[in-house]
């Protein structure tokens, strides 16, 4: 079995994290290093490792499900503004191999 992923660590307890959302497909965490007043990293519980292994016939309805819990979250912060985004690949700024959308969020 491959090693965990720093967020299936997160995920189970292992490691400490500052959870702001969990529900049966994912978990939200504030990001260690925060690079907004509101960042938060929306995590799906299966350690995808990236936008390129999405698995094209299941995988896209949890692509969604991070979008609208970052929204819900977004809106429970009163962020007037804010970005999705996901870093796809080394060059692309992705550290973590366990895919991640980033909500960074504005008052
Ligand atoms: P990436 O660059 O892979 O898209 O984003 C990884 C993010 O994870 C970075 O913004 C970084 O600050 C955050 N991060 C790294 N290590 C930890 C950690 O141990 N706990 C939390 N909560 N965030 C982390």
């Amino acid at each position: 079995m491959s090693e965990k992923t720093l967020f299936e660590k997160i995920i189970d307890g292992e490691v400490p994290g500052d959870f702001v959302h969990k529900d049966d497909i994912c978990v939200a965490i504030k990001d260690i290093n925060p690079k907004a007043p509101v960042h938060y990293l929306i995590v799906p519980r299966k350690p995808i490792p990236g936008i390129h292994e999405l698995d094209e016939n299941e995988d896209w309805p949890i692509v969604t499900h991070l979008f609208k819990v970052a929204k819900g979250l977004a809106e429970s912060e009163s962020c007037e503004g804010y970005r999705l985004q996901f870093n796809v690949g080394e060059k692309g700024g992705q550290i973590i191999p366990h895919l991640h959308l980033h909500l960074m969020g504005w008052k």
